[in-house]
């Protein structure tokens, strides 16, 4: 169904919650500029926000959520366990917890499916995995102070042995993955979409700062034609996919052009010319972690 009201659109999930489609990134947010953003965006009609442990940022974006003075039931918080914490769940949402200072969580997701011993990073965890750490992650959902839980980075393979593991009582409501078309994971998209997971798109914007989607003809193209901006485009293009978006930015001036996304769409073949972009590249990769995470074919 068209959307023309996409910066107040929410996205249902399987939990009966709903999802705004539009959140605001902070990975790689200076802790000094991230307050600002945070607030900033909150300020400019953000209801979202996007954070994890590993971002080191947490209390500077619960300081820009409370600077903002939008009520608390206002916005979506979203934050992720650490790989280093994946065999104490509790502490690692606890530290994103307090850090935050908020009363509540509305999503918390597992970050990777990589549990990586905290002793030496080079190492996996021998007697653990993600199908231990959900475990741990459904006992959250008793202490009433997170709303939701998911993953992130999960793979075909990972989600199907997770949900055919009988530990598993709670199905993901969100798959939190690198979505853009430069890397537009159709399949892995079609899976959780028939699992009743939701997927928001990471680096929504390939990363930006000079990528191969930038220097796309057809992207431009779109972008003169519609007198948008080619990130806007590219935002586009996620939303009518039907996942959420989570742009990065701590520019003032960025943080508003990538909410301007009310009153028009990308036409049916504008939409084809995007997804039929040949160029092919990750933002995040798996070379930094024990085990391979990533496989190229979604699968
Ligand atoms: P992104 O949002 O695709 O791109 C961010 C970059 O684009 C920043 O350098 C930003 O610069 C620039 N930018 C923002 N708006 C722009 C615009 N309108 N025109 C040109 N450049 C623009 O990349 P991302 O940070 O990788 O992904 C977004 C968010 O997804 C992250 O911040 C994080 O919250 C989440 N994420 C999650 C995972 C995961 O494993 N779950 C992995 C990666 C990202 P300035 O800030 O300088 O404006």
């Amino acid at each position: 169904m068209t959307n023309l009201g996409h910066t107040t659109q929410k996205f249902s999930l399987n939990t009966g919650d709903a999802i705004p489609a539009i959140g605001l990134g902070t990975w790689k947010s200076p802790p000094d500029q991230v307050r600002k953003a945070v607030c900033h965006a909150l300020q400019s009609g953000y209801s979202h926000i996007d954070t994890a442990l590993n971002y080191r940022n947490e209390v500077e974006v619960g300081q820009g959520i409370r600077d903002s003075g939008i009520p608390r039931d206002q916005i979506w918080v979203t934050t992720k366990l650490d790989n280093p914490w994946h065999h104490r769940v509790r502490e690692g949402f606890d530290k994103s917890f307090s850090d935050l200072d908020l009363k509540y969580i509305d999503l918390y997701l597992v970050h990777f499916p990589c549990s990586t011993d905290p002793n030496d990073p080079s190492k996996h965890l021998p007697d653990w995995d993600f199908v231990k750490t959900w475990q741990e992650m459904q006992k959250l959902l008793d202490t009433g102070k997170v709303r939701n839980i998911g993953v992130s980075n999960f793979q075909i393979r990972h989600l199907k042995r997770l949900l055919t593991d009988p530990s598993c009582k709670v199905v993901p409501a969100v798959n939190q993955i690198e979505l853009h078309p430069g890397n537009p994971s159709t399949k892995l998209l079609e899976y959780c979409l028939s699992r009743g997971i939701h997927c928001t798109a990471y680096s929504c914007l390939g990363g930006a700062t000079d990528n191969p989607l930038f220097k796309e003809p057809v992207l431009s193209q779109i972008a003169h034609a519609t007198g948008k901006t080619p990130a806007q485009i590219l935002l586009m293009w996620s939303l009518q996919r039907g996942t959420s978006i989570i742009p990065k930015s701590v520019t003032t001036t960025r943080i508003e052009e990538n909410f301007q996304l009310d009153g028009w769409e990308l036409a049916k073949n504008e939409m084809e010319a995007l997804d039929g972009l040949k160029t092919r590249f990750k933002v995040v990769n798996d070379s930094w972690m024990p085990i391979k995470v990533f496989f190229g074919d979604d699968e």
